[in-house]
This record gives C-alpha cells, sequence and structure tokens, in this order.
C-alpha cells in the first residue's frame, strides 16, 4: 500500500501536537502537585533547606551567642561563661559555627572575630548550625581574599597554624582578590 506524502505528514502532525499537549498536561500535574504539597505539607523546611544546605556566601561577623543573646534578649549569663561562636550575618540572622577543619580560624584565630567577613559554607538541613570556611575580608568597602599562607612552599590554605609542607607557622594574609598571582614569596 502506498501512502501519499501529504498524508504521512498530516498523521505526523497530528501526532506530535498529540505529544505536546500530553506533555503540556503532564508538567501542567507536575506543578499542581508541587505547589498542593507546599501547601499542605506541615515540613515546608524541607523545601527550603534543601536549597541553603549547598554552597552559600554570608557576609558579617562571628559573634559569641550567649554575649549576642544577652545584648539583644538579656539572656542571663554565668559569670565567666563558655563562648560559643555563631555567625551574625549582615542581615542580622545568626548561626551557630560548627567547628570543622575548614572553620577552625574563627574558633583559634582572635583576628577572624574582629573581621567583617564573607564566608561560604552549607547550613544543615531543618537547623540553623553553618559549617563556614574562611573567603574574604571587608575593610573600607574593600574586599579582600582572605588566607594563610607559607611564602617557604608558597601554599594558600583556610586552616591556621603550621605549614603542612614546612612547619612554619602560616601567615594571615588578606590581599586584592587575583594579587596572589603576583605574590613573590621571599
Ligand atoms: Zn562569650
Ligand atoms: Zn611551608
Amino acid at each position: 500500500m502506498i501512502r501519499k506524502p501529504g498524508l504521512i505528514r498530516k498523521r505526523l502532525q497530528r501526532l506530535s501536537i498529540r505529544a505536546i499537549a500530553g506533555a503540556l498536561f503532564l508538567i501542567c500535574a507536575g506543578w499542581c502537585s508541587v505547589f498542593a504539597a507546599d501547601a499542605t505539607s506541615p515540613e515546608v523546611g524541607n523545601s527550603s533547606s534543601s536549597d541553603v544546605s549547598g554552597d552559600i556566601e554570608l557576609r558579617g561577623r562571628v559573634v559569641c551567642i550567649p554575649e549576642e543573646m544577652h545584648r539583644l534578649h538579656k539572656a542571663h549569663l554565668p559569670t565567666g561563661h563558655t563562648h560559643i561562636y555563631g555567625f551574625k550575618t549582615v542581615d542580622g540572622a545568626i548561626y551557630t559555627l560548627l567547628r570543622t577543619k575548614n572553620s577552625e580560624a574563627f574558633f583559634a584565630d582572635e583576628r577572624m572575630r574582629q573581621k567583617e567577613l564573607i564566608v561560604k559554607g552549607r547550613v544543615f538541613p531543618e537547623t540553623a548550625i553553618l559549617d563556614a570556611t574562611p573567603l574574604r575580608t571587608v575593610r573600607d568597602g574593600v574586599i579582600y581574599d582572605l588566607y594563610y599562607y607559607c611564602d617557604i612552599c608558597a601554599i594558600k590554605t583556610v586552616v591556621p597554624g603550621e605549614c603542612m609542607c614546612c612547619q612554619q607557622s602560616a601567615v594571615l594574609m588578606e590581599t586584592l582578590p587575583g594579587s596572589l598571582d603576583n605574590f613573590q614569596p621571599r
């Protein structure tokens, strides 16, 4: 049986229209169920927390949470309280800082707690706990890269203390972005 090419084309057109309509329906149904789930689900945090648990950048300062709670909300502190460090963003949100290898500088290096910082990290789902890494500092409106540097080995790191290679103590550096490329080790 021989079909006229025109007839086949028409059939194909009809088929593709049907396919597009079907796809549109599925997309609509998908969106509707997403909205329905959002509206009815008591665990709204689930959808938003997965958004913030990835890498985010926050600008602010390291604060002592007990002192901040005393200052803001008159929390009664014992004399000689234990410092619990958190990160307070420029918007006023406060996250508890988890002490990890990457966040060690906030705990071990007092200078980090005196700077305005830009950190990158993640907030764990269903918490306000931040796993942060120092990234940059802001001074007089200028943004600097912030890192520890061993000029013997030319190693740049976020971890304070001794150089992992030569054990000389690494120096805290603030440099304009990209300027390390031209940095001359002494
Ligand atoms: Zn304190
Ligand atoms: Zn070194």
